[in-house]
């Protein structure tokens, strides 16, 4: 039957995914001790938060900031000229955290983020609970995208270094992670309510205090009926962006007469890029990508729209797959009622 529904759909494999990586990044100390979680985060700076007691202390924003407050700013503030030693350590972590993504490139954030994963389930609550849901605008997604690259700039890279430097108060040595709604969603799911406790130290610290239970909770809310609300202006992706051309792991899109402009790849994609619609080539694997692959399962093409690693496709859009995909899901996410999957003759799915 060629539109049988795939037992193992590319969605699925992900979900899988997610759930592993969101339980080994929340709680994976508590599985090999928190002494080798700690030495794994250590050398892939990417993996956990550092305010979950129950995992390793690493996540690359973080480090970022830590690294600009006290080994850069501080550093010149007391010796009053600037080294290279002062930045070595920073070298290095950006280092090991492109060598992961080099393999990975944005698979990190569609396949093993844990905020990440947490935005998708609530989406996936919504959908069951019939939320109404709303698709970014073409202008709304474009527009959005610049301040993900202000806060990484503002907030990760130069107000640590403003704060080592004295300029400007020591609260904001790492004020992304005082508002970051990851902090508080990996922490929660550890049962640990400290972190959602807004501290009166100072003024500013209460603030970001806050700030960052709104933005939390404006997340939370805000995923019943939009997809990925807070991916759309983290820096962790800007961070990433302007290394993915890098990768061998890429999304490519072919220019090809099959692509009939429909606009289903659009709908299904989480981030609401435009140029998997509109464009082909590089132009089409744009910034906000998060290698879901959710485009090529429901682009009707065949082999329109792919996942590779190198020369090596990992997955192809087919009609037949897409035909299938279709039945157990609308590409807006909307699940359809189960029913009992019939397996695919051979050849129609890559997953
Ligand atoms: S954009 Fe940020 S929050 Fe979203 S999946 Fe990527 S790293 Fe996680
Ligand atoms: S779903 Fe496929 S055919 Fe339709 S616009 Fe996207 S790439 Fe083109
Ligand atoms: S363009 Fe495709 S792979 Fe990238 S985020 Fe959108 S749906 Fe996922």
């Amino acid at each position: 039957m060629a539109d049988a529904v795939p037992r193992l759909t590319l969605g699925r494999l992900r979900l899988a995914v997610q759930l592993v990586m969101l339980f080994v990044t929340v709680y994976g100390g508590s599985l090999v001790g928190y002494y080798t979680a700690e030495k794994i985060t250590g050398s892939l700076p990417a993996l956990s938060c550092a305010y979950d007691k129950l995992n390793g202390a690493h996540c690359q924003l973080i480090t970022t900031q830590h690294q600009l407050h006290h080994r850069v700013g501080e550093q010149i503030a007391q010796l009053g000229h600037f080294a290279l030693n002062m930045v070595l350590p920073l070298a290095f972590s950006f280092l090991a955290f492109y060598l992961f993504f080099v393999v990975l490139n944005k698979a990190f954030c569609g396949w093993i983020c844990p905020l990440g994963t947490v935005q998708e389930l609530i989406y996936r609550l919504g959908r069951r609970l019939k939320r109404p849901f709303r698709n970014l605008s073409e202008t709304a997604a474009r527009r959005l995208r610049p301040v993900k690259w202000a806060l990484l700039l503002g907030l990760v890279f130069a107000l640590p270094v403003t704060a080592g430097l004295g300029v400007t108060p020591a609260s904001t040595g790492d004020v992304f992670c005082q508002i970051c709604p990851s902090r508080l969603a990996t922490t929660l799911l550890t049962g640990d309510t400290e972190q959602i406790m807004v501290r009166s130290s100072d003024a500013l610290v209460f603030v970001f205090g806050a700030l960052a239970n709104t933005l939390f909770g404006f997340v939370v809310v805000a995923a019943l009926a939009a997809r990925q609300p807070f991916c759309r202006i983290c820096p962790l992706m800007a961070l990433n962006a302007a290394f993915q051309r890098l990768s061998p792991m890429r999304l490519v899109k072919t220019e090809s007469d099959k692509c009939e402009k429909c606009g289903i790849c659009r709908q299904a994609c989480p981030m609401d890029i435009p140029e998997i619609h509109h464009e082909h080539g590089r132009q089409a694997f744009a910034e906000d990508c998060t290698l879901c692959g959710r485009c090529a399962e429901y682009c009707p093409q065949d082999g329109v729209i792919q996942l590779k690693f190198g020369p090596l496709a990992l997955f192809k859009s087919s009609r037949a797959y897409y035909k299938a995909r279709f039945k157990g899901e609308t590409p807006a996410g909307e699940a359809k009622p189960l029913r009992r999957m019939e397996r695919p003759a051979a050849g129609t799915a890559d997953a």
